[in-house]
């Protein structure tokens, strides 16, 4: 359970450490070698999330919006599986970032805000 909201964990399938995130506040969790599963600091607002494009460009009017996702999906509940992951994170300054992205991101950012210094 995550030590920050409460939500259940879900282990992600990635080689090399074991990895948990919470889908509620975005927390990472990484299994340490004394067996303890150590929560990482939030980063900064704008290295939070990776940036996604739309893998239907037409569906948005041939805008390419950039949604920033999670790990099941982008912040405004389009299904990971939708969208195409793009090479550098999603930054809420970006005009053609995402809308309702935004507004999800600004209030998990006021609740959980970064805990690592720049
Ligand atoms: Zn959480
Ligand atoms: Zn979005």
């Amino acid at each position: 359970m995550c030590e920050v909201c409460g939500a259940p964990l879900n282990r992600r399938d990635l080689p090399g450490d074991e990895v948990w995130n919470c889908d509620g506040c975005d927390a990472l969790y990484v299994r340490q070698a004394d067996g303890a599963l150590l929560r990482r600091p939030f980063p900064p607002a704008d290295q939070r999330w990776a940036a996604a494009a739309p893998a239907a460009p037409a569906a948005s009017g041939g805008v390419r919006v950039e949604h920033a996702v999670a790990y099941a999906d982008t912040l405004c509940g389009i299904e990971r599986d939708a969208v195409i992951l793009l090479r550098h994170f999603w930054s809420a300054a970006n005009p053609r970032a995402c809308a309702e992205c935004r507004t999800v991101a600004d209030g998990r950012v006021a609740r959980w805000p970064a805990e690592t210094g720049r």
